[in-house]
C-alpha cells in the first residue's frame, strides 16, 4: 500500500491515500491555558471529537498533577474514550512513572516527547536527549514486561529549531530519530512547537527522516509507516503550509487543535497548534480522505470558543466556512 511506502512523488500523486487527523486539544491545547476546564466538558468535547470522524484523540497527559492540574482527569478521559468504538486512545507520557500509569490505564499508545534539541531538553528535563533516548529504551522494557499493547510513539520536538538554542542540526535529528527506533519506539513523529519551520525545511527534513527509517520496516502489528506524525505549532503563519509540505514527502498523520489552541505561554495572544477544522479543510480541498464531519468539527470549535471564553482562538476555516465548490460535491 502506497501509505506505508517513505517518501517521494508516489506518495504526492496518491491524493486518494486518506490522512489520519489526531486531535490534541485535549492535552497540548488545554496544558497551556492556566484554567482547567471541567472533565464533564472534557467529556463532551471527547464525544463530539469522535462523533465528528476524529478516530485519533490524545485525551491528556500522566504528568503529575501538581506541574499540570488542568490534566489530572486524564485517567477518567482514557477510561471515557476507550469505549467510543474505533477510537485509538492516546496520551503523553514524560517519563517512566507516566508510562506505569498509560499502561495501566490500557491507553492504546503513548506519546514520549525527545526534544532534539539539547539546551531545551536540558533546560525542560535536566536531561540529555541521550538520557531520554536510554529512558525510553526503560519504557519498551516496561512495556513489554507487562504485556502491554500500548503502543510507543517518540515526539522529537524542537527538530525545526528551538527558542532556547536556535538552530538545531538536522543531521542531530535524524541521529536521534535513528536512536529512538533503536531503543524500541514504535513509530516517531517530528513537531514544531515554536513555529520556526518553513515548508522546504519540513519537506526536506521529513524525506531525509523517511530515508532513516525505511530499514526499520513497517509496524508489524498493523502495517504503520514508522516515521508516523507531523505536529506544527501555526505560531508564525506557516502551519498549514508546513502541513501541506509534510504531506508532499509522505506523512499521513497530523497532530492538530480544535480552534487552534496551545499558544505559547510566554508569548500571550501566539497562535498555537494548526487548527484540526483547517487541517481538515486543506485535506479535504486536495481530496484527501480523512473521515471527518466539517459542519460537525466547526460546531465542535463553537462548543470549545464558550467552554474556555476569554482565550484566544485561531484557524481560518470557521469564519467564512466551506466554498460553494465543496459544499455542491459534499
Ligand atoms: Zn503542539
Amino acid at each position: 500500500m502506497e501509505r506505508n511506502q517513505p517518501a517521494g512523488a508516489a506518495a504526492f500523486q496518491d491524493a486518494a491515500d486518506p490522512a489520519i487527523v489526531r486531535e490534541v486539544g485535549l492535552r497540548d491545547g488545554l496544558q497551556s491555558i492556566a484554567r482547567t476546564l471541567p472533565t464533564a466538558a472534557k467529556l463532551q468535547w471527547l464525544h463530539a471529537a469522535h462523533a465528528a470522524g476524529l478516530r485519533e484523540i490524545e485525551v491528556g497527559s500522566f504528568v503529575p498533577p501538581r506541574l499540570m492540574p488542568q490534566l489530572a482527569d486524564t485517567a477518567e478521559l482514557v477510561r471515557a474514550a476507550l469505549a467510543l468504538p474505533g477510537l485509538t486512545v492516546s496520551v503523553l507520557v514524560p517519563n517512566i512513572k507516566g508510562a506505569e500509569r498509560a499502561i495501566e490505564s490500557g491507553a492504546h499508545a503513548m506519546l514520549l516527547p525527545l526534544s532534539a534539541s539539547h539546551a531545551h531538553s536540558l533546560a525542560n528535563l535536566r536531561k540529555t536527549p541521550d538520557d531520554v533516548v536510554r529512558e525510553i529504551a526503560g519504557i519498551r522494557r516496561l512495556r513489554d514486561a507487562a504485556g502491554s499493547r500500548c503502543a510507543i510513539e517518540v515526539g522529537l520536538s524542537t527538530a525545526f529549531g528551538c527558542t532556547i538554542q536556535g538552530r538545531v542540526e538536522p543531521a542531530e535529528v535524524l541521529r536521534l530519530v535513528r536512536a529512538a527506533l533503536d531503543a524500541g519506539a514504535e513509530r516517531v513523529g517530528l513537531a514544531d512547537t515554536v513555529g520556526y519551520a518553513d515548508p522546504r525545511q519540513v519537506r526536506e527534513l521529513f524525506e531525509r527522516a523517511f530515508e532513516v527509517a525505511r530499514p526499520y520496516g513497517v509496524n508489524s502489528a498493523n502495517g504503520e509507516q514508522r516515521l508516523a506524525c507531523g505536529h506544527f505549532h501555526d505560531t508564525r503563519g506557516l502551519g498549514l503550509a508546513n502541513v501541506f509540505a509534510a504531506w508532499e514527502a509522505g506523512v499521513r498523520r497530523f497532530d492538530t487543535c480544535t480552534g487552534g489552541i496551545g499558544g505559547c505561554p510566554h508569548a500571550p495572544g501566539a497562535s498555537g497548534n494548526v487548527a484540526t477544522e483547517d487541517v481538515a479543510y486543506l485535506l479535504a480541498s486536495m481530496g484527501v480522505p480523512t473521515g471527518l464531519d466539517f459542519d460537525a468539527l466547526i460546531a465542535l470549535r463553537g462548543a470549545v470558543a464558550g467552554w474556555l471564553e476569554g482565550e484566544p482562538l485561531h484557524g481560518h476555516i470557521w469564519r467564512a466556512g466551506l466554498p460553494k465548490t465543496m459544499k455542491e460535491a459534499a
